[in-house]
């Protein structure tokens, strides 16, 4: 079979020759497309595709189109709102994702972005501990139970909600389950958002939630830009000079909220949550081993379009 890599945004050459030896190893052929210019580029070099490793990459129907030998596409990282997941199940191409393998590299981030806002982003002036403080975390999957465990080491008391899980499991793992969304963000002097892009999420958090939080309180974004209700923030900021806002996925109106709001917003130049070289081998070979697996068995416990 022939397996594209297909990275606009390279892997370490470690990780490539990692996936390079399982895909040889199962006796595949590993195409690496790196570094395209185009989006029409990777629509070209779709053409004779058996399976594809991406990253941020978009799969896009004209994607899909194109690619008429295609059986699977993993995306090699935990968020895959980068494809059109309809459209893949309309060619009959099975999406999967790498659950777990960054969660870790975005969970320090998510700690030390807190570090960093409670200390002024670093500058000479009093800051404050996190140690004592609340963090509320939104969405208690891999990388959100990973920032509890991490923070409840500092000291924090560790609050989570997740609507897909039983509150034995925010327990389970470590943290108070919170009444409710509303509650997390009114009790929680930080609170940390690990939720999917989905059409429920999108721009789900707004002026309502973000001035439930209390005093001084800051908010911690390393998820998806388009969750948070850009305007929404603005206003919540604007209106309550106390909050603070930090994120890994920068907001469109970021030039406005850094010269409104100074050093109470921080956002990173580039997403970089995962950018950790151990999350980039971790994610990589995940995805070959998973595409290994799926031509040998038809294993598709990782698929995310069911
Ligand atoms: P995950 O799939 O392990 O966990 C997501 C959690 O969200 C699950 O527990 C699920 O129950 C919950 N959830 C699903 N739909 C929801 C909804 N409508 N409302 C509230 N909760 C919902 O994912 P993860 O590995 O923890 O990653 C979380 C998110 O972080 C990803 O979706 C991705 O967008 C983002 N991410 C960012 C980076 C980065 O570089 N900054 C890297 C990895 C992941």
């Amino acid at each position: 079979m022939k397996i594209l890599l297909a990275t606009q945004k390279p892997f370490a050459a470690a990780a490539v020759a990692g996936i390079r030896e399982i895909v040889e190893a199962a006796g595949h052929e590993l195409v690496a497309f790196e570094k395209y210019a185009e989006q029409s580029d990777l629509v070209a070099a779709v053409a004779d595709a058996d399976a594809m490793i991406i990253r941020s990459d978009k799969v896009t129907a004209e994607v899909l189109d194109a690619a008429k030998k295609l059986r699977i596409v993993v995306r090699a990282g935990a968020g895959y709102d980068n494809v059109d997941l309809a459209a893949a199940t309309a060619h009959g191409v099975v999406v999967e994702n790498t659950p777990g393998q960054n969660s870790n590299a975005v969970a320090e981030l998510a700690i030390a972005m807190m570090i960093f806002m409670a200390r002024t982003q670093f500058t000479p002036t009093t800051g404050s501990e996190i140690q004592g403080k609340t963090l509320g975390i939104q969405a208690f999957g891999n990388v959100g139970r990973l920032v509890g465990r991490k923070a409840a080491a500092l000291g924090m008391k560790v609050k989570a909600i997740d609507p897909f899980l039983p509150d034995e499991k925010i327990v389970e793992g470590g943290a108070e389950p919170a009444a409710s969304l509303e509650d997390l963000y009114a009790t929680s002097d930080y609170v940390s958002i690990h939720i999917p892009a989905t059409p429920e999420t999108i721009g789900s958090i707004g002026y309502d939630l973000i001035t439930k939080m209390p005093k001084g309180a800051t908010l911690v974004n390393t998820a998806r830009k388009e969750v948070i209700d850009e305007a929404g923030l603005e206003k919540a900021l604007e209106d309550r000079p106390d909050l603070k806002y930090v994120t890994d996925v920068a907001p469109d109106n970021l030039p406005v909220l850094k010269e409104k709001f100074g050093l109470r917003v921080f956002a990173t130049p580039k997403k970089m949550g995962a950018q950790s070289a151990e999350a980039n081998v971790n994610a990589g070979l995940a995805a070959a081993r998973q595409i290994v697996a799926f031509f040998e068995s038809g294993c598709t416990k990782f698929q995310v379009n069911r």
